[in-house]
């Protein structure tokens, strides 16, 4: 029986993975403990089915022309009508999804692209682009008001191949839908490598992360996905506008700026040039333990502003250590590493050690040693490093059934500037703990890495966990409610930035407009207007479009 017109592995409408993804033992003795800290109890609970949700009839018909690319099965429907945040898995363990799609189109080529916005803009049809839909803050929601005739979600999924690669530049022409082992599959046989690595590297594609500015593992240098952007083609409703491939360019604002970081208000990305590597050879990686976390902080300053670049240069705070499975809590811990494709690396690491000594790091200097063996070295695989990559991207499966349970895990994420972080990190932590345990009655546990590291600041990443009183997945989602926008005034008051690179979209508009100056807002409104004067792309994520008010839309608002 055909349940979807995706070609992909059928993945899970209700949270993180493929449909037949389990945790093994190990994991679920780790959530077992996890729970148990939380003082979350009780057997888990049956995971959502398909035929527990009903969903409203789609409210129009498609073109004749265009009828093949559209889907309405309620599988399809389901997958698209929500991303991966916490709220979106909690509202599908509750069996109350928010509003899906009237249907999911698979456009084959741009062509269909231009086809369906046109459509689209003839029948007032809101459009959703749609990547790998592991948006978190609720960028693929069809939440858009009432002023539409119905809404789809354009799934970009079939457009996902390679299209031309430039060895000279090392750059490669690359259509917006592939995901991110797709993508390095087909670069693989050039020998050049993307290297964007995502938490989501999985299941989210070129075109989301150019949209919404993602942030790689790489700690610093090139990690960002706007380094990568060489150009881009974007179809929207009134044509569609392509950049210069060019390395750089003074030619006044950069018209990919406004691009990167549009999450489909502005239109769909159907392909863009990037920039390409030659996969590493020479790796080097320490992982350094602090009994002192401001010390761990100054450490790592003199690292980001030494110039030595480490690709990664991660710091845990001692609760981080717990939940990444790399320590016991006792201390703090730095994973550092070094990558080239061209040389030994003994060097920047000696100097990034002698930093690490005069702040007061430990390491063991053996798997250190090892580390530097060269190309045969499987160091960075095992050990601290290892551990802590392998919990990273496990991380969102067992994320999933703590839903399940009733408990409240979710994170979020900002930036902010060296001199303003000591106060920032101490007053975030406490105020995210005080509201939790205002709201839920329960214990909050409140634990941060340093994911991005600047010259002049940091990244931090908040990781809250915990339970609810009676244990309800319906408490929890009103709780987390409550939580989530204390905590987007929380990091705008202390100075940080609504989101470093998880994108605004619908649950971080509150913190985005106190955030972004009016005039700038006005600004895009305007930018938004030129394109898309019938406002149909995206509405509710960004700013409102001209003439239609909606205000905050999706799980924190009420359109
Ligand atoms: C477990 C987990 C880990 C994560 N880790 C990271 C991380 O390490 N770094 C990071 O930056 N983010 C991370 N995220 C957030 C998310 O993966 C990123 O925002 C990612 O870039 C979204 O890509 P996507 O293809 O899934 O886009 P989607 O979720 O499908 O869409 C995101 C936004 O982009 C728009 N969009 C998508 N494709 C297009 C297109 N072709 N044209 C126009 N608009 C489009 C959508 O309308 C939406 O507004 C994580 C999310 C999860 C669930």
């Amino acid at each position: 029986m055909t349940h979807t017109l995706s070609r992909r592995p059928l993945r899970r409408f209700w949270g993180w993975g493929h449909a037949d993804a389990t945790l093994s033992a190990q994991e679920l003795s780790t959530l077992g403990l996890m729970l148990s800290q939380l003082d979350v109890g009780g057997a888990l609970r049956p995971e959502p089915q398909l035929h527990e949700f009903t969903l409203a009839p789609s409210r129009v018909q498609p073109p004749a022309a265009l009828a093949h690319l559209f889907s309405a099965t309620p599988l399809d429907r389901l997958n698209h009508s929500a991303g991966k945040s916490f709220a979106d898995c909690a509202r599908m363990w509750l069996r109350q999804p928010p509003p899906a799609p009237d249907w999911v189109v698979y456009p084959d080529n741009e062509q269909d692209v231009v086809d369906v916005l046109d459509w689209a803009v003839r029948h007032n049809v809101a459009v959703i682009p749609y990547g790998g839909g592991s948006s978190v803050c609720g960028g693929v929601e069809v939440a858009v008001g009432g002023g539409y005739t119905a809404a789809i979600s354009l799934d970009m999924e079939r457009m996902h191949r390679v299209l031309e690669v430039d060895p000279v530049s090392r750059a490669a022409r690359v259509q917006a839908g592939a995901l991110g082992p797709e993508l390095a599959a087909q670069l693989k046989t050039h020998g050049l490598a993307l290297r964007h690595f995502p938490q989501s590297y999985e299941f989210s594609t070129l075109g989301g992360w150019i949209v919404t500015r993602a942030g790689g593992h790489y700690a610093m240098q090139y990690t960002h996905i706007d380094d990568f952007v060489e150009c881009t083609r974007l179809v929207t409703p009134q044509g569609v506008m392509q950049t210069r491939r060019l390395p750089g360019s003074g030619a006044g604002p950069a018209p990919d700026r406004l691009v990167l970081g549009s999450e489909g208000s502005l239109g769909v990305l159907t392909e863009a040039w990037v920039r390409l590597q030659v996969p590493p050879v020479f790796r080097a990686s320490a992982s350094v333990k602090f009994d002192d976390y401001g010390a761990a902080a100054q450490c790592l300053r003199a690292l980001s502003q030494s110039g030595l670049n480490p690709s990664n240069c991660r710091l845990l705070d001692a609760m981080e250590t717990v939940v990444s499975g790399v320590g016991d809590g006792s201390c703090a811990v730095l994973v550092l590493g070094f990558e080239s494709d061209d040389h030994p690396l003994h060097a920047w690491m000696a100097r990034a050690l002698a930093l690490v000594d005069s702040y007061g790091g430990r390491y063991d200097a053996a798997a250190v040693a090892r580390s530097q063996e060269g190309p045969g070295s499987q160091e960075h695989r095992i050990g601290t490093a290892g551990a802590w990559r392998d919990a990273f991207l496990r991380m969102p499966y067992w994320r999933d059934p703590m839903v399940g349970q009733g408990a409240i895990m979710d994170t979020v994420e900002t930036a902010i500037t060296w001199e303003r972080f000591a106060d920032f990190y101490r007053d975030v932590r406490a105020e995210l703990a005080a509201v939790i345990e205002r709201t839920t009655g329960m214990e909050a546990m409140v634990s941060c890495r340093i994911t991005h590291v600047y010259p002049d600041g940091v990244a931090p990443y908040f990781t809250f966990a915990c339970g609810t009183r009676d244990g309800s997945v319906a408490s929890a989602l009103a709780a987390w409610r409550d939580i989530k926008q204390a905590a987007n005034a929380v990091l705008v008051a202390h100075g940080g930035t609504i989101t470093h690179h998880h994108a605004v979209g619908r649950d971080h508009r509150s913190g985005y407009d106190r955030e972004v100056d009016p005039l700038f807002r006005a600004m895009l409104a305007s930018a938004k207007h030129t394109v898309d004067p019938q406002a149909v792309m995206n509405p509710g994520v960004l700013v409102d479009p001209v003439g239609r008010p909606l205000g905050l839309t999706g799980v924190l608002g009420s359109a």
